[in-house]
């Protein structure tokens, strides 16, 4: 925490519990009139949901990662629907591009013209059009955060649209609804939310309230992760997992993350690896060299004690060492069999320039400690 204290930013409206979606459509009818509901590639999942929404609905379908082009289709569909108010009933992408919908709504203009990066960065200064963002995956924790990332293949890169203003005004979090989700979805999204929760524990800009959330988070993946993988009916692990993701979301939207996101957006960029996949296979190694070079630098450094204590919550044991941690990382990858990053035809030559690109995004500066050209790539090349 710095001199100055903190910022804290989150959804106007949490709404949590199990059966909870069975509300949207009393929420929607206080939000607006018409509803634009962006979905999954298989609305069919959620037909139940669909059916009784109470507004006129137009549905605009996300098949895949979220990109420039959709956002603006998405766009186009709600203006031609006239909606005013944005549904998000999916994983992670389509809660991106219905965030980033609504934001486009409120403000005008195209993706590029605020896009981060890759586009003009112009600021956005008007409130988007009410989104309720409702999760059926347990990962991204998108329905509390305030980007919304968007690919644009031209530029072969990822970037955010991004404004505490884009974050959900209402996020309704039902476990059931992550019930169908399949093991290699729930493994993949499990692992990025506590990687959500462990690195804004360990970050530079933690504050008490993101320690908070995070130490929640941790407790919470520890119960629930191997438990919805082995049982996707475990309903109490699934509410573990719906708690551990919103915890991390919020975590993330106030204290930023750190190599493992930083180099996993850049890996997202460059191969098609499920993004929790790629956290997954980068979680330890980095770990490990953060702390290497922490136990290096000056001594007393805080998140070599936060490492200790994120070890004892995944495992249960207080007393556990940072080792312990690592172990019980491991053999949960393996319990989930999460494939490194060679199954995704990543390659050793290619660790220079992914290594090169992550030292640049925002993700790194949450970082505990400045890793060197070498360490990222090291860290990469024991990814694969
Ligand atoms: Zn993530």
């Amino acid at each position: 925490m710095t001199a100055g204290g903190f910022e804290f930013a989150t959804a106007g409206r949490i709404m949590a519990g199990t059966g909870r979606a069975a509300e949207l459509p009393g929420v929607l009818a206080e939000l607006g009139s018409r509803v634009l509901v962006c979905t999954g590639a298989n609305p069919d999942r959620h037909a139940g949901l669909l059916a009784g929404l109470g507004l006129p609905a137009a549905v605009f379908t996300v098949p895949g990662e979220p990109t420039v082009e959709l956002a603006r289709a998405g766009v186009a569909a709600a203006r031609e629907h006239g909606a005013d108010v944005v549904a998000a009933i999916g994983g992670g992408s389509v809660i991106d591009v219905g965030k980033a919908v609504a934001m486009l709504l409120g403000n005008g203009g195209d993706p590029l013209d605020y896009l981060e990066v890759i586009g003009s960065g112009r600021a956005i200064i008007q409130p988007a059009a009410p989104c309720v963002a409702v999760p059926t995956t347990a990962g991204t924790g998108a329905e509390v955060t305030a980007n919304a990332v968007l690919a644009a293949p031209a530029h072969g890169l990822k970037a955010s649209l991004r404004s505490p203003l884009m974050i959900p005004r209402v996020a309704l979090v039902d476990p059931r609804l992550a019930v169908s989700c399949p093991p290699p979805v729930t493994a993949s999204s499990g692992l990025d939310a506590l990687t959500q929760c462990l690195e804004p524990f360990v970050s530079v800009r933690a504050t008490p309230l993101t320690d908070a959330l995070a130490r929640e988070g941790l407790r919470r993946a520890a119960a629930g992760l191997r438990a919805a993988y082995a049982d996707g009916a475990d309903l109490a692990a699934r509410e573990d997992m719906a708690m551990c993701a919103l915890l991390g979301g919020m975590a993330l939207a106030n204290a930023k993350l750190g190599a493992v996101h930083g180099l996993a957006g850049v890996i997202g960029g460059t191969a098609d690896v499920p993004h929790g996949i790629a956290c997954a296979a980068l979680l330890a190694p980095v770990i490990e060299a953060n702390v290497r070079a922490l136990r290096s630098g000056p001594p007393g450094a805080l998140a070599l004690d936060r490492y200790a204590e994120a070890a004892g919550l995944l495992t249960g044991n207080p007393g556990a060492s940072i080792e312990d941690g690592l172990a019980w990382i491991r053999q949960t990858l393996t319990l989930l069999t999460v494939p490194g990053l060679a199954a995704f035809g990543l390659e050793p030559g290619q660790a220079r320039d992914v290594a090169a690109k992550a030292a640049r995004s925002s993700s790194m500066r949450g970082n505990p400690v400045a890793l060197r050209h070498d360490d990222l790539e090291a860290v990469l090349l024991q990814a694969l």
